[in-house]
């Protein structure tokens, strides 16, 4: 496969440090380059070949992005056919970890959680613009700088859209699905597209006003998939503005071109922003 014309960055200029975590197929350290601390993305042992291209793929995807609110790649190293993604390094790590922290202490503020969904629907923005579906799309999937920039990461199931396409009909890419955050369409037709990408920014929506509870929490995924169907949506979390539960709704419209785009996302939530200031 083409190898992403990413940067190449040489292994001998990296030195690998501790372990920040792992997910299916990966396994992310923290690492130096040069004066830059980075995280670094390493295959886990005995990945099969398909499982590579997919971190390929990753990688490929990755590069074409250039935006605040979404993981910056520095480059690839790809020696002795073990490839390494190097990445900017987010120290506050993932967002669903760092609200259940600021429930333990009680320190969540609405102006910290808006300004959260507000970055995230940026970066969505910038993606969807770009034509690009990101399809897993969760609070676990958005990682937090010093600074809580939120950016958007974790881009192994995400796809590009050709020209003039608005769905992509997925052939099943192996790995977990995330059904509690996925559109009905996109669960049972297998149909993707940027209003299925909302459907679960509604989802976060939900993880960020609720404080770190993932959606249907106490259900199987088959009931969730059944109730949501049914009409049924997930109540509001105890405490968040009525404004933003609203958007959840609107998010969460069975027919997918009834929900509001990413755009119209970020004009409501800079309005309420500003409405916050104002207050
Ligand atoms: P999946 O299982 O879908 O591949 P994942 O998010 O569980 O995805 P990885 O993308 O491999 O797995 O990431 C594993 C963990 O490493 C993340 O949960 C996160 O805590 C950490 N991590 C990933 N990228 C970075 C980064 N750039 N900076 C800091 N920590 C990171």
């Amino acid at each position: 496969m083409q190898l992403c014309h990413a940067k190449q960055i040489q292994s001998d200029s990296l030195v690998l440090d501790s372990r920040l975590g792992s997910g299916q197929f990966g396994e992310v350290y923290k690492g130096r380059l040069g004066d830059k601390m980075v995280a670094v993305k390493l295959m886990k042992e005995g990945s099969s070949h398909e499982e590579r291209v997919k971190f390929l793929q990753e990688a490929a995807i990755m590069r074409q992005f250039n935006n605040l609110n979404i993981v910056k790649m520095h480059g690839i190293v790809y020696e002795n056919e073990k490839p390494m993604i190097v990445m900017e390094l987010l120290e506050n790590g993932d967002l669903q970890n760092y609200l259940l922290k600021l429930k333990r202490n009680n320190s969540a503020s609405p102006y910290q959680l808006l300004n959260f969904c507000r970055q995230i629907c940026l970066g969505m923005t910038y993606l969807s613009c770009k034509g690009f579906i990101h399809c897993d799309l969760a609070a676990r999937n958005i990682l937090l700088s010093k600074e809580n920039i939120c950016k958007i990461a974790d881009f192994g199931m995400s796809c590009n859209l050709e020209d003039d396409e608005v769905y992509y009909y997925s052939k099943g890419k192996g790995g977990k699905i995330p059904i509690k955050w996925m559109a009905p369409e996109a669960v049972i037709k297998r149909k993707y597209s940027s209003a299925s990408d909302v459907w679960s920014y509604g989802c976060v929506l939900y993880e960020i006003w609720s404080l770190g509870h993932k959606p249907f929490e106490t259900y199987s995924n088959i009931y969730a998939l059944e109730k949501v169907k049914d009409g049924y949506r997930l109540p509001p979390p105890p405490g968040s503005p009525r404004s933003i539960y609203k958007h959840m709704i609107q998010c969460w419209h069975p027919i997918p071109r009834e929900r509001p785009d990413f755009h119209r996302l970020m004009l409501s939530m800079l309005q309420l922003e500003s409405e916050q200031n104002d207050e």
